[in-house]
């Protein structure tokens, strides 16, 4: 079964795949959205906006479609940069800098990621959605070369010190925000699968 993933950031879809493929999910494909894929996230929940993704993905293509909101919330600052975690500022450096400005006043540096996931049929309506979180702390300088975005501050709760850009591949899948969700999304399709099989 083909599913559109109504992204275009190419390390997430890379990650949808490894998550999936790691689970053990092998009749799913997740396939990119066509160009024209230009959703406006003018929603105000991680939820609202992975709707809004979603949806778009499947007027454009008419299949089913799966989008995710994702972004980081820093307890200290009010849980931002939350929905605006990929607008905070310019580019990943600089958005990692002004997030580590920001903390430096507060010894309260508890954070998490959020993911919240959405599944809509063909004509837009949902036929689940779920959210996953991952906790920790920003650390206080960067620290490793994988994953994307925050994943250099972000020191993971049980991992040792580590930041989720320090881990490998596969455990970051583990514990991500991501994995969480799509291991609730790919439950449900098992199980609609395994009720429905002509899909
Ligand atoms: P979205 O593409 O609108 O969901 O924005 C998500 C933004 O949140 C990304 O651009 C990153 O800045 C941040 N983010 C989401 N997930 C992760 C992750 O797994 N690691 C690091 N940063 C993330």
């Amino acid at each position: 079964m083909k599913i559109v993933f109504a992204t275009s950031n190419p390390h997430k879809l890379k990650e949808l795949n490894e998550i999936t493929s790691e689970y053990g999910v092998k009749d799913i494909e997740f396939v990119l959205p066509p160009a024209g894929f230009d959703p406006v996230e003018d929603g105000s929940t991680f939820e609202e906006n992975s709707l809004i993704k979603a949806r778009e993905a499947a007027k454009l293509t008419g299949m089913v479609a799966l989008a995710d909101d994702s972004g980081l919330c820093v307890e200290s600052l009010g849980g931002m940069p939350g929905i605006y975690s990929a607008r905070y500022a310019d580019t990943p450096k600089a958005r990692i800098e002004k997030l580590l400005g920001a903390v430096e006043p507060f010894e309260n540096r508890r954070a998490k990621f959020v993911c919240a996931m959405t599944l809509v049929d063909g004509s837009g309506e949902v036929l689940f959605a779920d959210r996953g979180e991952c906790f920790g702390s920003i650390a206080h300088k960067v620290a490793g070369s994988g994953g994307f975005g925050y994943d250099p501050v972000f020191l993971v709760d049980g991992k040792c010190g580590l930041t989720m850009a320090e881990l490998s591949e596969s455990e970051k899948n583990e514990v991500s925000h991501r994995g969480l969700a799509l291991r609730k999304v790919l439950d449900h399709l098992a199980n609609s699968l395994q009720n429905n099989p002509q899909g």
